[in-house]
């Protein structure tokens, strides 16, 4: 996760920046909760600079690599030594968290103001999303359509099974090998087509269809020979791109052979930035730790209080697995883990974690360690990883406005 990227590398003579599209952290599995209670996103919502306060933060997305440089979006150079990519999957978000609390404000009243609700798509998203409008909601008519044979087609049969279930006997209707015509979806008719010529009925509709990997952007990179048939970036064991000696990937927009998961992009960032911090300390690249690819455990919340998971040897449904995940979703758990406080909305501690990380910045740059300090690039920091490199001796380039990729 970014905190700890940053904790682990931000740490003695390194300098860390990040760079992120957006202004905030999300925790993605946290949206569903917010669309039922849009205050629940006060917490899963958290500025960078809340957690970063030292950090260098550049609020853009990268548009460009070369060998030593990125470009960002708004014309900046950002020299690397080490650079890490993260960018995970695509999901156009509004740039700060004020606008995105906001939007869960007008999906939060679609929601009451509808009657029906059509959700398309039976993943983790659309099961999440049903189960939380089913349990909050129980009187909205709810018809969950998935163009699959069943649901959470990521994991096992008997997961789907038992979601299925537990999505019926809360009033969901669950419509399977359907897909719904895209093409002529709006809520103004409130008429949805689907590929067998049902016409289904709904006030309001949520699409919930996946979203595709962030790579986009490096087609046009140096990077282009190393993304996979799905856009997916090669890497080796150490998460290191194939073939490149100081650019790594690491989190959802990996070829690593395992379901995507934020708590295993969090494992890559934490065993990334390990080894990041031997070879920046001059270590011998034999010393790095591999990464090893363990078994598959997935927990998808069905409401508050429930939950499907499945265990290496075991798959359950009910108030158990809902403990560790659906009353508080991690929320609690990962912003302790990025030193916040677990509980309190994170606006009301800004104002003093920044201006001491003002005082300190101010003092830094005074005594000169800013210049001293070499520069660690932490890029694109995913809400779990992110893409960080360093150290870098040519900081001059940094505000370059004019790029050109020098190869
Ligand atoms: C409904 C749902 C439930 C889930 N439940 C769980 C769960 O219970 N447990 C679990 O472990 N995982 C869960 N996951 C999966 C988890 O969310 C992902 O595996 C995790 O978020 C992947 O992290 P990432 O850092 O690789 O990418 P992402 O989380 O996708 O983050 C990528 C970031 O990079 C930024 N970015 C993209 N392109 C650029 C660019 N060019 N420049 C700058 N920034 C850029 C994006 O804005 C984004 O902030 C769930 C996912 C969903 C959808």
């Amino acid at each position: 996760m970014a905190s700890h990227g940053h904790g682990e590398l931000g740490r003695g003579n390194r300098r860390v920046v990040v760079n992120f599209r957006k202004e905030y952290f999300e925790i993605p599995w946290a949206n569903l909760r917010a669309m039922v209670e849009p205050s629940f996103a006060e917490r899963s919502l958290v500025n960078h600079r809340d957690y970063l306060p030292n950090g260098w933060l550049v609020i853009s997305s990268v548009i460009n690599i070369n060998k030593s440089q990125v470009l960002t979006a708004e014309g900046r150079l950002v020299p690397y030594d080490y650079l890490v990519i993260a960018t995970g999957h695509n999901d156009p978000m509004p740039k700060t968290r004020s606008e995105r609390l906001n939007h869960y404000k007008q999906e939060n009243q679609k929601i009451k103001s509808a009657n029906s609700i059509l959700i398309v798509g039976g993943g983790p998203t659309g099961v999440e999303l049903a189960g939380e409008i089913a349990v909050d909601f129980p009187d909205k008519k709810v018809t969950l359509v998935h163009s699959g044979s069943r649901l959470l087609e990521f994991i096992g049969p008997k997961a789907s099974n038992k979601a299925l279930e537990w999505l019926k006997s809360k009033g969901v209707e669950v419509k399977l090998d359907q897909s719904v015509d895209l093409d002529c979806v709006s809520d103004e008719t409130k008429t949805f087509q689907t590929s067998s010529g049902e016409v289904i009925k709904a006030d309001c509709h949520f699409l919930c269809i996946g979203r595709p990997v962030a790579s986009t952007w490096l087609k046009d990179t140096i990077l282009e020979e190393n993304l996979d048939q799905h856009g997916r970036l090669m890497v080796d064991e150490f998460f290191r791109v194939r073939g490149r000696q100081n650019i790594f990937a690491i989190g959802d927009i990996t070829d690593i052979r395992e379901l995507k998961q934020g708590y295993l992009a969090q494992k890559h960032a934490l065993l990334l930035a390990k080894n990041l911090k031997l070879l920046m300390s001059g270590g011998k690249e034999s010393k790095m730790t591999p990464y090893e690819v363990k078994s598959i455990k997935a927990i998808v919340s069905l409401g508050r209080r429930d939950a499907v998971a499945q265990f290496p040897l075991t798959t359950v449904i009910g108030g158990v697995p809902g403990l560790i995940k659906s009353r508080d979703l991690f929320v609690g758990k990962i912003r302790k883990q990025m030193g916040l406080n677990p509980h309190i909305v994170q606006a009301l501690a800004s104002p003093l974690v920044w201006f001491l990380s003002f005082q300190r910045g101010r003092q830094e740059f005074s005594h000169g360690t800013y210049d001293d300090t070499q520069a660690i690039t932490l890029i694109c920091f995913p809400q779990w990883g992110g893409m960080f490199c360093g150290p870098s001796s040519d900081l001059t380039s940094y505000d370059g406005a004019g790029y050109s990729l020098l190869e």
